[in-house]
């Protein structure tokens, strides 16, 4: 079965059931209560670093989360100097041994459901909802690559070859692998790096974002508790212009795998062809200028519902968010008008209530960032509605969602990462110039259509490139084996997270030859 391993999925959370949402509420007080600490994690001690700085929480700014230290240089050093020496041993393990730990994490992890939503909540802002499917999504990828560790990772496979001599091939961890990671999945995303690299017989140093250090570290303890050498996963939080730049400029770093922003993913590219040494590995999974293409046929009310889901939930802090809707001249009024309506009806509040739909976006610059777009938009586009996020504007970084038409459909040049809607209303005899737009962009992670056409649905297919395409659907919340994430062009290098061929590129690959 190339599509790789069955495995369990984790449970999920009913928050209608009042149990639920008391355990929900109960995970919440007690994390507020903590005053949590973050810092270099090596050799599975944390560090005093660089000293603490307060981190707040983009919920209430006056709620301080915690202090977390920066890891220094000489940090870096002992992490990668003790990985070195702690990979061999794993690599030896093969992928049986090694799928044992990732179990392991895997069912920590789903044990700690609640406590690591509630975190989620507090730290980087997230619904109970989306918390959920992010822990399951993180259990989903240590199970997932557990399995293909032990399909891909389990010794040599033979190979045809003459009368007399034997060939075989098999797969090896290539080293220590630097995993990189974004605040918008701190824990799915970090988590399946690591798992990832791990999974092919790696060790890895891990930085995790800015603003989001503190589920990371809760992460990294649950590793090594599920028993994992602490000496194969080191954290180390920093700013990539130093921490990050120094893990990867690091002379025992064998690859890096990055989730974040094009221009840093650039950056960390040059940062690998200036090193002296081997060449390095690069995974890649960058951002999108996402479309959603709908015709006459589709039913008004789906595509409603899936361009909320995907351009305003998750407060639209997703790389796979949808940032532009194509809509046919013919139905633009009334689905514009309708998609108003139902942006009316979102809640914005405190992310830790079951009711809330939206909450903050991750900190000041990126409400900034927002801001200036919308100022734009004000000038050179018509803002169809716009939310105000009442008191909690003053307390936390929230930013109301906005539904704007823009003239143009190449009017967005790049990714604007929040809850921003653009909708743009097509000629239906433009269509071709229309997607070539998009497509010149240079992006390609996911792409919606909406039709009951299948024809339309190719024609849109064909002419702009993604990496995941999604028919009549919402274009957000990849399922880790059932639809392999990761775009091309200026979204990423693949390969896909969550996919059969995920851990391949964490890999060297061997050839043996015996002759008798
Ligand atoms: N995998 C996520 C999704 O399908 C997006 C990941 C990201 O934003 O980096 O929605």
């Amino acid at each position: 079965d190339i599509y790789g391993p069955k495995r369990k999925n984790p449970l999920g959370r009913d928050y209608a059931i009042l149990a639920e949402q008391k355990r929900a509420d109960e995970a919440s007080k007690a994390i507020a209560r903590e005053t949590l600490t973050a810092g270099p994690i090596v050799g599975g001690k944390l560090l005093a670093g660089a000293g603490a700085q307060p981190l707040h929480s983009p919920v209430d700014r006056g709620w301080l989360i915690g202090g977390v230290s920066d890891a220094t240089l000489a940090d870096v050093d002992q992490a990668a100097r003790r990985a070195a020496k702690a990979q061999r041993a794993w690599d030896d393990r093969g992928g049986k041994g090694r799928a044992k730990v990732l179990r392991a994490m895997g069912d920590a992890l789903e044990r700690d459901m609640d406590r690591l939503v509630a975190l989620l909540s507090r730290e980087a802002g997230k619904t109970l909802n989306d918390g959920v499917a992010e822990v399951r999504e993180a259990v989903d990828f240590c199970r997932y690559y557990a399995g293909l560790a032990e399909k891909q990772f389990s010794g040599f496979e033979t190979l045809p070859g003459p009368v007399g001599e034997t060939n075989q091939l098999e797969l090896r961890g290539r080293g220590t692998f630097a995993c990189i990671s974004p605040w918008n999945f701190p824990l799915a995303i970090f988590t399946g790096q690591i798992a990832a690299a791990l999974a092919a017989g790696n060790a890895v140093l891990a930085k995790p974002a800015e603003q989001t250090p503190f589920v990371a570290a809760e992460a990294v303890r649950l590793f090594h508790k599920a028993g994992l050498d602490p000496d194969l996963l080191a954290l180390l939080p920093g700013e990539g212009a130093t921490v990050g730049q120094a893990i990867v400029t690091h002379p025992l770093i064998s690859g890096v795998a990055f989730t974040g922003g094009t221009d840093t993913a650039r950056a960390i590219n040059r940062a690998l062809a200036n090193r002296d040494g081997p060449i390095l590995p690069f995974i890649a999974e960058t951002g999108g200028l996402n479309g959603l293409f709908a015709d006459t046929t589709a039913l008004k009310e789906q595509v409603v519902d899936d361009v909320i889901v995907s351009a305003i939930g998750s407060a639209g802090q997703r790389c796979s968010a949808l940032r532009v809707l194509f809509v046919p001249k013919d139905s633009a009024n009334e689905l514009i008008a309708t998609l108003a309506g139902a942006l009316d009806a979102l809640v914005i509040g405190d992310p830790a209530e079951p009711g809330t739909d939206i909450g903050p976006v991750i900190d000041e610059a990126a409400r900034a960032d927002l801001e200036a777009h919308v100022q734009r938009l004000e000038k050179e586009a018509k803002i169809i509605r716009r939310i105000d996020p009442g008191v909690w504007g003053a307390k936390g970084s929230y930013f109301g969602p906005v539904i704007a038409e823009v003239p143009r459909p190449d009017f967005l040049e790049k990714e604007v990462f929040g809850p921003i809607l653009h909708v743009y209303r097509y000629d239906p005899a433009d269509l071709h110039k229309v997607t070539a737009s998009l497509a010149n962009r240079g992006y390609g992670l996911t792409l919606g259509v909406h039709t009951r056409i299948e024809r339309f649905s190719e024609e849109v297919r064909a002419a702009v490139p993604a990496g995941n395409v999604y028919v009549n659907r919402s274009i957000i919340g990849a399922v880790v084996g059932v639809q392999p994430f990761g775009g091309e062009g200026l979204s990423g290098t693949g390969p896909k997270a969550g996919g059969p061929h995920a851990l391949l590129r964490y890999a060297v690959e061997r050839a043996l030859s015996v002759n008798i």
